[in-house]
């Protein structure tokens, strides 16, 4: 086996959207970086068929993005969002706007954005990117990463440095973490699995949906989702059980699956014209949550985005997440130059808690979503929280508001939509005793 680089610069692993935000950032500190990826080069080549084709990015994410100059680029290549379009199974589709003063959640498409990072990454410094090596194992006492070239399977080296493991979910450097004592580790995955469809254009190349919406059919235990792509074509991703009524194992032969689909989401089958066919070709994908500590050996290894905290969709949080785990390891670094060691316990202490924040509000999404959304009583209550946001704008502000459109960590946020909840059932009783009180006063 041979032994590459030198002891002092950063190997990340995993050029994902996280790694690759990382890199640039460590690039434009004046760090010497190598970025190690298992997939081919996606600017080389068509994008590998992977998770979700489309996804959200909201203000953290523009945020993170605008540190390494890409924000505005970004946004030409994406589509805003100004809200849900709710499809019921009968009767007219319904908009529910997302925040007051114009706010929008963006559309881009995951290989875009990766190919905006690695560019930026490669251009911010002294970063190398190595694509089809796969990490096989990693040692942070002795400071180094194995990987093999993914083609051969052989070909094995060693790189030194200080170890960055943002290799998703599934993370190798992780799993290092997870075999040390007092290393806390949970995974639980979701009884309901998704697929993904196409919706196209239509001839004339014009969205068959309104391409600035979320397009949402909730139907109470399972839902579809469409969001657009550049080119006006859809993402649909449908969200089921994997088993019981309901579910991906009761759709098994075409006919069921067209059945279903006229039955419950009836405008979709003229959309979809390759229903079948990509129901039945399209992997199923699982979702997890997964949470551990720690998050970093020393100043030798620390880990994040999805390695650290992968996270249900249903915020579309978790990219925006870990885009702020980059920026709060590059602030670290900076506060603390001569010291890896107590930037990154900082770090950790500083996004450990709103990470779990996130995942059990993401988790807490997906009922909201498939369930409530389409209920008078919800769009009621989510019109009173519009109503107060815009009478106590300081005041009042809506959890989705908080996580979409601020930088407030996702634990104040939730902390103050939970007090916010309070006050207002409060108001609430008091109003409703009043009235109580003075019809009984008028009827007596
Ligand atoms: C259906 C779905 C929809 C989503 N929608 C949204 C959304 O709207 N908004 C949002 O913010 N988030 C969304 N997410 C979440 C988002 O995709 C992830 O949080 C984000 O991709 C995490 O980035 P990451 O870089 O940490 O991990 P990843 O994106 O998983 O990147 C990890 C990288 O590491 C590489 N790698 C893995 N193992 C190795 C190895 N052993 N050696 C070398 N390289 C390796 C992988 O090839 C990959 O390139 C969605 C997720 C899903 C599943």
């Amino acid at each position: 086996m041979s032994a590459a680089g030198p002891g002092d610069r950063f190997v990340v692993v995993g050029a994902g959207l996280a790694g690759s935000l990382m890199a640039a950032l460590l690039g434009r500190a004046g760090h010497r970086v190598l970025l190690l990826e298992r997939r081919p080069d996606p600017r080389r080549g068509p994008a590998e068929a992977g998770r979700s084709i489309n996804l959200a990015i909201s203000a953290r994410g523009l945020h993170a993005l605008e540190q390494v100059g890409l924000k505005d680029e970004i946004l030409r290549a994406a589509t805003p969002l100004y809200g849900r379009m709710i499809h019921p199974v009968e009767g007219a589709l319904a908009f529910q706007p997302y925040g007051t003063r114009g706010h929008a959640i963006n559309s881009i498409s995951r290989a875009d954005l990766n190919v905006a990072l690695l560019d930026a990454a490669e251009r911010s410094g002294d970063v190398t990117i190595r694509f089809g090596r796969r990490c096989t194992e990693v040692d942070p006492a002795a400071g180094w990463v194995e990987t093999v070239d993914v083609a051969s399977g052989g070909a094995g080296e060693r790189h030194a440095g200080t170890i960055v493991g943002a290799d998703g979910a599934y993370s190798v450097v992780r799993a290092h973490l997870q075999r040390q004592e007092r290393s806390d580790y949970s995974q639980a995955y979701l009884a309901h699995g998704y697929k993904e469809l196409h919706i196209p254009a239509a001839d004339d190349g014009s969205p068959r949906l309104d391409r600035n919406a979320l397009h949402i059919w909730p139907r109470g235990g399972y839902m579809m989702m469409a969001m657009v792509n550049r080119d006006a074509s859809f993402t649909v991703t449908l969200y089921l059980a994997f088993e019981g009524a309901n579910s991906f194992a009761g759709l098994a032969a075409p006919a069921e699956v067209r059945g279903f689909f006229e039955r419950t989401f009836p405008d979709a089958p003229a959309l979809i014209p390759n229903l079948e066919r990509e129901f039945f070709a399209n992997p199923t994908g699982t979702l997890v949550t997964v949470r551990c500590r720690p998050w970093h050996v020393g100043g030798a290894m620390a880990l994040l985005g999805d390695a650290c905290h992968a996270i249900v969709p249903f915020f579309g949080q978790g990219a925006n997440a870990a885009f702020e785990d980059c920026l709060a390891v590059a602030e670290a670094l900076a506060r603390h130059p001569g010291d890896r060691a107590t930037a990154f316990a900082e770090y950790e202490a500083e996004r450990l808690p709103h990470a779990n924040a996130i995942a059990d509000l993401a988790l807490a999404n997906f009922h909201e979503m498939r369930d409530h959304v389409a209920s008078p009583l919800f769009r009621l209550e989510k019109r009173g929280e519009v109503l107060l946001h815009r009478l106590f704008p300081r005041w009042f502000v809506p959890l989705y508001t908080m996580i979409s459109f601020t930088r407030i960590p996702y634990g104040e946020a939730r902390a103050r939509a939970r007090k916010q909840g309070r006050v207002v059932r409060g108001i609430l009783a008091v109003a409703g005793l009043a009235v109580v009180g003075a019809a009984w006063l008028l009827l007596r």
